[in-house]
């Protein structure tokens, strides 16, 4: 603990300015101090672009595909804008298309209903991307102890029975631990299926190239990109999209309407029924913008820094226990979670923003199946983004630190 405290504080410093990120906050013993924000696993806070890119957009706010006016035209051209630069951030083939939803979860729900078979999942998905699949023949696969055999657990399943997609997380959103997508997806295909990648936790912290990694369909929130909440994406292959049902029936998803028959609009439109939601939408380009800015190499050596130290300095103290899924996985994102001895997960976290003004997240995180496989009733989640912080992360560790040492 100690070695990891007189550490360079300022070795990582933030890697761009988000929102909130002087936010004071009140302590118990009075006074204020600076937010410690180490939930980005939640929802990550709004990077600069995205604050701009919604103002600009306010005053010429107008209904999208709807009306001749100018303000309609900006916003039209924002909301198409926006999904050009989507499908460019994941390079999503000709025959992938963008859909805009409000979240992952409305994305893995829409395309439950467009999968023509079965679909595979793995028992550690977050809810999102595991009680969708009931709709259609949802087969879960229990994961193993290794990435290696729980790879070949998914490869016995696939051989024994045809399934039409495989769906399976891009990182744990328990433990930020990394799946190797690409060679899933060469699984899939070899077996016939299609790959569907949850890429709510990866997507903050990793580019993924659709192309390059032959993945079909990818989902993810606006909310956890660094943009505001009521959008998200689902980019994917034309085909199962154009052939399902439309997934809201509305205004703005159809061709020709009578008043007995209805012709359906191709995707993505088809699937995009209501007023769609211009300003989530713009700020999801302008994250995919900033983010591309930034660079991936640099985000990620700034996280696995920040990561490291907060392991390392968590390693050190007696009654700490962090979790892992899988012995063999050697990448991870930015998520850090962990048990303290003789607390309950909810205490911790209570202590830690009231005493210290440090925001961490605790219970079963939406994966609850995960907690009862590691045989815990729950536990804290730290998590770090582009705006975390050496100070944060040492901060976190001093402050459970001292709660080991007062003890229960
Ligand atoms: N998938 C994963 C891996 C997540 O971590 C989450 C949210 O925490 C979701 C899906 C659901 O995201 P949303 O609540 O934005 O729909």
């Amino acid at each position: 603990m100690t070695a990891v405290l007189t550490a360079d504080r300022t070795a990582t410093a933030p890697i761009a300015r988000v929102s909130g990120c002087e936010l004071q906050v009140p302590l118990v013993a009075g006074g204020t101090c600076r937010y410690a924000n180490f939930d980005y696993a939640a929802s990550a806070p709004a990077l600069e672009l995205v604050t701009q890119r919604v103002t600009e957009l306010l005053p010429t706010y107008a209904s999208v595909h709807r009306g001749a006016g100018f303000a309609s035209r900006v916003s039209t051209d924002a909301y198409e804008g926006a999904r050009a630069t989507v499908a460019r951030f994941v390079n999503a083939a000709d025959d992938q298309v963008v859909v805009f939803t409000r979240n992952t979860t409305d994305s893995l729900n829409l395309l439950a209903g467009c999968v023509p078979g079965d679909t595979v999942v793995l028992d550690v998905e977050h809810h999102a991307n595991l009680l969708p699949w009931k709709k259609n023949g949802r087969r879960v696969v229990e994961a193993a102890d290794t990435i290696e055999e729980t790879v070949r657990r998914l490869i016995a399943e696939l051989c024994t029975k045809p399934a039409a997609l495989v769906a399976i997380t891009g990182a744990s959103n328990v433990t930020g631990e990394v799946l190797p997508i690409e060679r899933i997806a060469t699984i899939a295909h070899r077996c016939g299926a299609r790959i569907l990648v949850d890429g709510a936790q990866l997507l903050p912290h990793r580019r993924i190239d659709l192309i390059a990694c032959g993945v079909d369909y990818l989902a993810f929130s606006g909310h956890k990109l660094y943009a505001p909440f009521g959008a998200g994406v689902l980019v994917g292959r034309r085909d199962w999209l154009d052939a399902a049902e439309p997934y809201l029936a509305g205004g703005g998803a159809v061709q020709e309407v009578t008043l007995t028959e209805t012709r359906w609009a191709p995707a993505p439109q088809r699937h995009e029924a209501g007023s769609p939601n211009v300003l989530g939408v713009a700020a999801i380009a302008a994250a995919c913008e900033a983010l591309c800015d930034i660079g991936s190499a640099a985000t990620t050596k700034h996280e696995r820094a920040l990561a490291d130290r907060l392991r390392g300095g968590l390693d050190a103290i007696d009654g700490v226990h962090q979790l892992r899924l899988w012995a063999d996985c050697d990448e991870s994102v930015g998520i850090v979670t962990f048990t303290v001895d003789g607390f309950q997960p909810g205490q911790v976290a209570a202590y830690l923003s009231a005493e210290h003004g440090i925001g961490v997240r605790d219970g079963r995180f939406c994966a609850h199946p995960v907690l009862a496989r590691l045989g815990l009733p729950g536990a804290v989640r730290a998590s770090l983004g582009l705006g975390s912080c050496a100070d944060d992360v040492d901060r976190l560790m001093s402050a459970v630190s001292t709660l080991v040492e007062q003890g229960p």
